[in-house]
């Protein structure tokens, strides 16, 4: 029947919510002090870090997200995990290092998977070029503009501990403390 399709969307939608839901769960909200530490740097290329690789893709694709940095998982390894456009599939990137390639900075409206409900300016470079590793070991070197370049300078603040309302305007930095405080509150009565 017509109404089938329909009814099978909606219930396709609900199971990819209750995904997204899980997976949030088991990502590091402000204010854990984690998101507030600097990761070390990876030497080790072994199974375990692609493992971690692995279960960070698989958590940033059920949270909807583009991006997510070991921080976020309680980790300190220098990791992320990054989809770089909707045709490339997710990736890990390890130890990365990031030059800005202009001096052209662009403000953008960015959220953050461990900041709920918070979306702040971020002024940053409009183009860079990425260099690190892959979880096998592999030196690799990306140039970025645009979305993909704003989302990897957002992972690698993640890995040095730093969050997008210390890159705001004061104004936005208020506003999105006041969004996270009752959060605060309420994690500090349990
Ligand atoms: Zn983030």
């Amino acid at each position: 029947m017509a109404d089938g399709g329909q009814v099978k969307n909606i219930e396709h939608d609900a199971e990819r919510e209750a995904r997204r839901r899980t997976a949030l769960a088991q990502i590091r909200q402000y204010p854990d002090p984690v998101l507030r530490m600097r990761a070390r740097e990876v030497e080790v290329f072994d199974e375990a870090l692609a493992r971690q690789a692995a279960r960070m893709i698989a958590l940033m694709n059920d949270a909807s997200g583009v991006g997510l940095a070991a921080n976020q998982v309680g980790s300190l390894l220098r990791m992320f995990t990054i989809e770089l456009g909707e045709d490339e599939p997710a990736q890990a990137i390890v130890n990365p290092r990031i030059t800005p390639l202009s001096e052209e900075l662009e403000s953008d409206e960015e959220g953050c998977l461990s900041l709920p409900g918070v979306l702040v300016p971020v002024e940053r470079p409009i183009s860079v070029r990425l260099e690190g590793q892959g979880v096998d070991g592999r030196e690799l070197a990306l140039e970025l503009d645009g979305l993909s370049a704003r989302a990897v300078q957002h992972e690698v603040d993640h890995l040095d501990g730093v969050l997008t309302f210390d890159r705001t305007t004061p104004e936005a930095r208020r506003e999105a403390l006041a969004t996270l405080r009752p959060r605060v509150v309420i994690a500090g009565s349990r």
